[in-house]
């Protein structure tokens, strides 16, 4: 399989050279072929490199070498780099010529991709690790503390709600990746009952997007029902999938019985994340946090919406207890004229001959007739 790629490498810069003329330089790249590290770029080592290798290190790169070698001294970089060095382009036919070889190797490279699933449960480790703009995703190479949100979820004991990096890697390259949430529901006596799985938007690498993203898509979306065996899987991507399987199999009737809808059934509780958490990722389905702290597709009673990628989020109708410092919706707010503070429930109590609301630290409770006393009203006789 291999030796077949390269082989086409290989033919296609020889047919090139019936038409174009060779750089200067032209004899000194050696071994092209297909890259170790990302199978849809081309490497090759240079004869200088070759020299200064044996020099320095005493390692022969001889008539073959081996994936080690090609993979620890290798450069790797896009057949139209490569061809730009090898080739000198002069006329718009010359480098028409060179264009249409650049895109049958990069289809050839990306119609060849061997391709396996990989679940990866360090959401944050994985973010961070990411290079940016591959994909499209706006939350890529961001530091790791943008995402702690995702270790807080997983790390809650109580929430029963899971969420991992699912996707397809070649070699060490991810080629489509997405989040994976899952609530699992339990007896009285802990035993689990039913799970509940909801596929959050996939991302597909850049250079597969026009010939391969609904097909990843669709893959992924089997690949993930099939490993975790879940009757009916959610998906953001739901509209595409569908789309893609009307094409194929020109029915989709299953399609919609297994995925039903692109929300997911369930919320995430995130009780005391406040405590933790001062950085936020961007969500594409989880957006809204509510007052009684849970993640949530809902807007109602939001006080932060997770949509910025540089960390922070968008408040909403949301603001702090002057007291405890505890977030709220601005409906559940007391506002207090006599303190001048915005209170909350707990901090605040009514006081009925004021007919308003005050701080409780502020206040007296008489035992007898059952009622507040602001201290600014109260004087020893
Ligand atoms: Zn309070």
């Amino acid at each position: 399989m291999k030796t077949q790629k390269q082989n086409i490498i290989l033919d296609s810069i020889n047919y090139l050279k019936i038409f174009l003329p060779l750089h200067k330089e032209f004899n000194t790249y050696k071994h092209i072929g297909q890259a170790i590290s990302d199978p849809l770029k081309v490497s090759y080592i240079s004869q200088g490199k070759i020299k200064g290798i044996a020099e320095n290190t005493g390692v022969t790169i001889g008539n073959r070498p081996t994936d080690e070698q090609r993979n620890k001294y290798f450069t790797a970089t896009s057949i139209e780099k490569l061809l730009k060095k090898l080739f000198v382009i002069n006329t718009s036919d010359e480098s028409k010529k060179m264009y249409d070889v650049v895109n049958n190797i990069d289809d050839y490279l990306k119609q060849n991709l061997d391709y396996n699933f990989f679940v990866d449960t360090d959401v944050s480790g994985f973010y961070s690790n990411e290079p940016e703009n591959y994909n499209g995703s706006c939350m890529a190479g961001k530091p790791e503390s943008y995402f702690e949100l995702y270790d807080y979820i997983n790390d809650h004991p109580t929430n029963n709600v899971t969420v991992k990096i699912v996707g397809f890697k070649t070699q060490d390259l991810v080629i489509a990746r997405g989040l994976l949430w899952c609530k699992t529901y339990r007896d009285a006596l802990g035993g689990i009952t039913a799970k509940a799985y909801f596929l959050d938007r996939i991302y597909i690498h850049n250079k597969l997007q026009n010939s391969s993203f609904a097909k990843l898509q669709f893959e992924l979306y089997q690949t993930i029902r099939k490993y975790y065996k879940a009757d009916e899987l959610r998906a953001f991507n739901k509209t595409q999938i569908e789309s893609y399987i009307l094409n194929k199999y020109d029915n989709t009737e299953k399609f919609i019985f297994k995925c039903r809808n692109s929300y997911p059934s369930f919320a995430v509780n995130i009780e005391g994340y406040e405590e933790t958490l001062s950085r936020f990722p961007y969500m594409d389905t989880y957006k809204f946090i509510d007052d009684s702290e849970i993640l949530t597709i809902d807007d109602n009673d939001s006080v932060k919406i997770l949509d910025q990628t540089d960390g922070y989020y968008t408040e909403t109708d949301g603001c702090c207890c002057d007291e405890c410092g505890d977030s709220m919706h601005r409906d559940d707010s007391f506002y207090s004229e006599i303190d001048d503070q915005t209170l909350c429930c707990d901090c605040s109590v009514y006081i009925d001959e004021r007919g308003e609301h005050a701080n409780r630290s502020n206040t007296y409770y008489n035992n007898y007739s059952g009622s507040y006393h602001h201290e600014d009203d109260i004087c020893r006789a």
